[in-house]
């Protein structure tokens, strides 16, 4: 049996760094067996112990997931030449084996999925499977029943395809002075480049800002701050296979 101190265990497994783990520990947040251990330099072993903290399992060398806020102003890439990239964020172990799961503009902002299983990623972006990915947008003009009409029937983006159904609900209508905008939820099931600026702009609308608020049964919570990640829990990781 190979022992490991608690707090370095929980560093490797990526669940935060050296001080914030010991902070989780202190805190009665982590759990060996069952019981709360509040001392940092606990031994475990690895292979034999149940460690859980903050209300996920952690599992040697398991897969990895975290869910990022992601700011306006970076790309979605593993590497760029030029801009930040998403990655840049991340402060955790193995992270050359991890990728975004899909991709948001460089101005968008929002839910990003961050991880190293491929199968699930495949699955949460492959149309076939039709998982939702639901939008927030703030949007040009005055978005009518024809263009949620429009959305729900499919529309010509210039591709080859026209789009799946998609479901557009307004939120609201804002007026101020000789503007009007629209504030609206989007839910899409596939994720073509620009999809839902180039599906507004089918329908004569600009997308002004946009946010990305869940994909598939994964949420953006209130208590992540943006440009922040966190471990996903147990719970989201079952929901979400
Ligand atoms: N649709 C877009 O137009 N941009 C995104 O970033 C995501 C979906």
């Amino acid at each position: 049996m190979k022992e490991e101190r608690l707090d370095k265990f929980l560093a490797n497994q990526g669940i935060g760094t050296r001080s914030e783990v010991k902070k989780y520990i202190r805190q009665g947040e982590v759990f060996v067996n069952g019981a709360a251990v509040k001392t940092p330099e606990h031994k475990i072993d690895p292979q034999a112990d149940e460690v859980s903290c903050r209300g996920a399992r952690v599992i040697k060398n398991g897969p990895a997931y975290y869910l990022f806020y992601k700011p306006a102003g970076c790309v979605t890439a593993t590497e760029d030449d030029y801009s930040r990239t998403v990655m840049d964020y991340l402060d955790v172990p193995k992270k050359e084996d991890l990728f975004p799961v899909g991709r948001l503009d460089k101005d968008t902002e929002g839910l990003l999925l961050i991880t190293d299983d491929g199968a699930l990623a495949h699955k949460l972006l492959s149309p076939k499977k039709h998982v939702d990915k639901t939008y927030f947008a703030l949007v040009s003009g005055e978005v009518t029943g024809e263009d949620i009409e429009a959305f729900a029937s499919g529309l010509d983006i210039q591709d080859e395809k026209e789009t799946m159904p998609a479901k557009l609900k307004v939120l609201g209508i804002q007026r101020r002075e000789e503007c009007v905008y629209s504030e609206v939820e989007v839910t899409i099931q596939e994720g073509r480049y620009h999809q839902v600026k180039r599906m507004f702009e089918a329908v004569g609308k600009k997308v002004t800002y946009l946010k990305r608020l869940s994909m598939g049964t994964l949420t953006l919570t209130l208590e992540l701050e943006k440009g922040c990640y966190r471990p996903l829990t147990d719970e989201e990781i079952k929901e979400l296979r």
